[in-house]
Order: C-alpha cells, then structure tokens, then sequence
C-alpha cells in the first residue's frame, strides 16, 4: 500500500533498525520504544488490522505467532515478555499495518491504561 508507513519499511523504502527477516515478515525496533526492548513483527503483506483479516491469513498469522518465541530468544528476553496488538480507535492503533509489538527487559505493569 503505497501510504503505509509499514509497508515503506518491509519495501525498504524507509530505513528501520531490523532485527529479523524473512520472505513474510519483518522484526524491527519501535521508534518510541516504551521498554529497554520493544519491537514490532509485521507481515509484508499489507493487513491494516486484526479486523481485516480473512481466512486466507490463518496460516501467516500461525507462522507470526510462532515466530514470536524466536525473536524473544534472539533479544534475549529470558525473564518473560508481553505481546500486544492494537486495534481500532479505542485499540489506540496508530498505524494501520497489523503489527505485533513484544515488549520487554522491564516488569511490565497490568492492567494497561
Ligand atoms: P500502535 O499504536 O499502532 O499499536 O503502534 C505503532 C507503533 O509504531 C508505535 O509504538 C510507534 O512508536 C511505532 N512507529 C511509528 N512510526 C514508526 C516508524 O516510522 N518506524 C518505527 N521503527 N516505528 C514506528
Ligand atoms: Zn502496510
């Protein structure tokens, strides 16, 4: 999608720190981390949010999920992490690119604001 920010970056169209990457997904460090470590996973493919998707995005978001306990062993978050993903206005989604966030290396306190 030619104005999505997220899509920019999984085209390299715009730099980011990338932590990891393969043919469907992209890991790179938030630009306004709210944790020593705070990285968002995105697919390639442009899904503007949970509510968008379709049954044909049942297996990446499996292989997303997946994914998730790799990417905290490679950021070394040994003592536990959170896994977030925002939807929506009340969601607080601010880019409209499905993106997990996995925060961690601090306790995290619960319930969120
Ligand atoms: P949301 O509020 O939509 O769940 O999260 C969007 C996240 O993307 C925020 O944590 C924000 O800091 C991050 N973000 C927004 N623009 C950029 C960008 O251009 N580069 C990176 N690396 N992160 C961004
Ligand atoms: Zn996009």
């Amino acid at each position: 999608m030619d104005d999505c920010i997220f899509c920019m970056i999984a085209n390299k169209e715009i730099d980011s720190n990338i932590v990891y990457e393969d043919d469907k997904i992209m890991v790179f460090h938030d630009a306004g981390p709210c944790a020593p470590v705070h990285v968002l996973m995105i697919p390639k493919k442009h899904i503007a949010s949970t509510d968008d998707l379709t049954e044909e995005d049942q297996e990446l978001m499996g292989y997303m999920m997946c994914k998730i306990k790799d990417i905290a062993k490679t950021m070394e978050l040994d003592n536990g992490y959170r896994v977030v993903i925002n939807c929506g206005e009340d969601g607080q989604q601010t880019v409209k690119h499905l993106h997990i966030h996995i925060i961690g290396k601090r306790k995290l306190t619960w319930p969120p604001g």
